[in-house]
Parts: structure tokens; sequence; C-alpha cells
């Protein structure tokens, strides 16, 4: 058997998404991946907690528009469609706010997202910290949810680059699985798993991928792997088009967005509807906490930017402890009774990831759209930092994955 046509590097959203565009064109490839799985940040974890939970993505973002959505469909992978994120509560400095309070975190937000978009529409490449007013109470909050929402903290992040993305607004929660879709969404696709590629050089009319199993001479390549593991150069990619876009994705790192996940003994004492609350302990950052549809006998907690960083780093033993720790602030100290196991996530230690996702710093919006405009040949990029409108997402890097797929085969492979 010749070598295949086309060599997609990674079997996450944007690789799969390729693999789908390259298979409806009949044409010959494959996909190879460096971990035992597909999926990329797309992981359901069936193993860690009696029940499944997304250690990566779990929302379907821009939900009425999103194209993952018919995918669920078709494959029968369940979500619930309803608007925002659902009833939440705010606990802070020893009590739950009322609706007035909760109105004022709600005002807090939707003010600096405002401010964000207004000032992405003025072509203004600035911090998002600095578009923030003081909102008193509420900037911690306000803090904490931009850090969610672009996985850095909101003064390494440009508002001209959060602007880019289509929010509908509509968010829905995956009930099986987000990283379950993805991978349902993989079966059939030909992928070697446990083969990182090491390098891509330059040969005539093609590339040639270095993998530990051996190298390939493929006529084109699709490179789907986070800016921040293209940044480590740990895949060596000497092909001199190529650079133009290596440096501009450098100004394009992923951030921090790790999850602590709790199982109970039985559901945490709330109203129904409540599908999230936030804990602010005095003096620290504070959690966002989701009670995940259809399963009573979970939390989530979400901690984003410089928190999340420096929690990742001390371990999962400090994750756990400081979890305990806000939880029993807002449900009293018998709460440690109701835990059944309590575990983490490790992105920024996962070498195939190293990351959340990705915005460009400030000044450097115009870097990724440089990115994404840029014709590198034979060696092209896909993934979420290259979605034109929905970076971060992993609808956005299927997308941006089936787009550079369908490019390459009309501008380089002419099928
Ligand atoms: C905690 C967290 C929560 C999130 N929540 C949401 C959410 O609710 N909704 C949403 O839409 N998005 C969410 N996201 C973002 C979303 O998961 C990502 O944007 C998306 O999955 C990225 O897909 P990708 O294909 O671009 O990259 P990846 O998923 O990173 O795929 C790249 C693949 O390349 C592989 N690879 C790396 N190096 C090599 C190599 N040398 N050779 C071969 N293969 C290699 C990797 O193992 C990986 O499988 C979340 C992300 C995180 C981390």
């Amino acid at each position: 058997m010749g070598d295949p046509r086309v060599v997609i590097v990674g079997a996450g959203a944007a690789g799969v998404g390729a693999g789908m565009a390259l298979a409806d064109a009949g044409v010959d490839f494959v996909i190879l991946e460096a971990a035992s799985r597909v999926g990329g940040r797309a992981f359901t974890d069936t193993q860690s907690l009696p029940d499944p939970w997304d250690q990566g993505c779990h929302w379907f973002h821009s939900a009425d528009v999103n194209p993952l959505v018919a995918h669920a469909d078709g494959l029968g992978v369940r979500y619930h469609p309803r608007e925002g994120f659902g009833e939440y509560r705010y606990w802070q400095k020893g009590r739950w706010l009322d609706e007035a309070g909760r109105d004022a975190q709600d005002a807090a937000l939707d003010a600096a997202v405002a401010a964000i978009y207004a000032a992405g529409a003025e072509g203004r490449d600035v911090a998002v910290s600095e578009l923030l007013p003081d909102m008193g109470d509420c900037n911690a909050g306000r803090r904490h949810i931009l850090q969610l929402m672009a996985s850095h903290d909101p003064e390494d992040v440009s508002a001209l680059c959060y602007a880019d993305y289509a929010d509908t607004h509509a968010n829905w929660p995956v009930i099986d699985g987000y990283g379950t879709l993805i991978a349902r969404m993989a079966e059939g696709l030909p992928v070697r798993l446990n083969t990182p590629v090491r390098a891509l050089r330059e040969r005539p009319c093609g590339v040639t991928v270095v993998t530990d199993a051996g190298d390939i001479a493929a006529d084109a390549v699709i490179v789907t792997v986070s800016t921040n593991v293209l940044a480590t150069g740990v895949i060596d990619i000497s092909v001199p088009q190529a650079r133009p876009v290596l440096d501009a994705l450098a100004h394009v790192p992923c951030g921090f967005y790790e999850k602590i996940a709790v199982a109970l003994k039985r559901p945490i004492d709330m109203e129904d509807g409540v599908l999230s609350f936030t804990v602010e302990p005095d003096g620290q950052p504070p959690v966002n906490w989701q009670r995940p549809v259809g399963r009573d006998l979970q939390l989530l907690g979400h901690l984003g930017g410089t928190p999340a960083r420096d929690l990742g780093r001390a371990g999962p033993q400090a994750m756990a402890d400081f979890g305990l720790e806000q939880l029993t602030l807002a449900f009293g100290t018998d709460f440690r009774d109701e835990v059944q196991a309590i575990v983490s996530t490790g992105w920024q230690a996962n070498p195939f990831v190293r990351g959340a996702y990705s915005e460009a710093r400030p000044g450097h919006g115009a870097d990724r759209h440089a990115a994404i405009a840029a014709r590198t040949g034979r060696v092209a990029f896909a993934g979420e930092a290259l979605s034109p409108d929905a970076q971060t997402t992993c609808h956005g890097a299927w997308a941006s994955g089936q787009a550079v797929a369908r490019r390459l085969l009309a501008e380089e492979l002419r099928v």
C-alpha cells in the first residue's frame, strides 16, 4: 500500500473535521494522533468518577448555528437545548446574593462584553482589561467569567480578537459528552493513535512527514495541534512558507482552564432549576460550579486564567483541597461527608495540548487574521485558533478543519 495523499496531524475536532471533508471528497488520507485516544480537548472521561464528565468542552456554544448539533442529532448524542447557561446563584461575603445582587453581577458582565465588542467594531486592539470600569463588588465575578471565556486574564487578551467571536448566546450542554460526540464522529476515519509527528520537511511537490514509525511522503499536510504545542517546536516544521503562520500564532497562545470534578453521595440541597452557582470567598478568586444536566451526583468547578494556572501547577491534591474548601464555605463543613470522590483536569501539563484555548495578545489581533488568511502551500494549518468567528470553541475547530481541507483540495491538490 502506498503513502496516503494527505496527512492530518492531530485527531481533535479540527482533525476530525478535516478528515470528514477529505473522506467526502474520496481522497486517500491518514490522521496521525500522538495520544492514545481521539478528541484532543474534546474528552469525555468515563473512568475517574462513577458518572462520565467532560474534561474539556461540554457546551454547544452558539448552539443555534453550531454545525455539530446536526451531527449529534444524526448520531443520537443527547444535548439540552435551552437559553443561556440556566439559572444561577452567587455566594459572596458569607451569604447567597438576592435577585438584585445577581442582576448586578449579570449587568457588570453584560456591560463588559458590550464594551469589548464596541472596541472590536472600532478596530481597537487593546487589552480587555482597559475596557472594564470599576464595578465594586462585581469586579471579581466579572473577572472570573472573562477568565473562563478567554482562558486568559483580561490583561492578556486583545479586545479585537475577543470580538471576532460570533456569539448567538445559545449555549446547550451536551448531556452524553462533547468528547463522546467527537469520538463518535471520528469512527470510521483512518486514525493512527500513539503516533506523534516529529517533523515536516519540504520535498518536490509534497511534504515528508517524520514519525517514529517511519516517514510518509504526502502531497499535503494539515496541522491541527494547539498553538502552545506549535510554539514549543516539538514538531520541527522546516517549510519556509509556514514560517509566517508560526510567527503569527506565537502571539495567539492558549491560556489556562482547569476543572475540579466532584462525585456526591446524594444531590446537593439547592433549588430545582439552578444549574450553576459561584462561590466567592473573601479575598480569593471566585469559582463557578456547574450541576451538569442529567448528573444529580456531580459538581464541576471551573477555573480560568492565573488561578487555573497556579492551582493546576500545584497539582491534583491542591485542586481537591481548594474545591472542598470552597464548597464547605457555601454549604457548611458537613459537606465533606457528602463527597464520594474528587478529581481534576491537567490540561496545561498535557504534553499534547499544553493549555486550554487561544486568544491573541493585546496588539496582536491582526496576527490571528493574517494566520487565517495566509496561503502556506502544501502545509496548511487548522484548529480553534484559526477559526475566523468561533475561536476557542470545538465547533470552530471542526469548521476550521473542514474549510482548510476543502481549500487544500481545490487550490493545491486540484481535486
Ligand atoms: C477545560 C476546557 C473547557 C472547554 N469548554 C468548551 C466548551 O464548553 N465548548 C466549546 O465549544 N469549547 C470548549 N473548549 C475548547 C475546545 O475544547 C477546543 O477549542 C477544541 O476542542 C480544540 O480542538 P482542536 O482540534 O483545535 O485542537 P485539539 O483538541 O488540541 O486537537 C489537536 C490534536 O493534536 C494532537 N497532537 C498534539 N501534538 C501532536 C503531534 N506531534 N503529532 C500528532 N498529534 C499531535 C493532540 O493530542 C490533539 O488530539 C474547552 C477547552 C477546555 C480545555
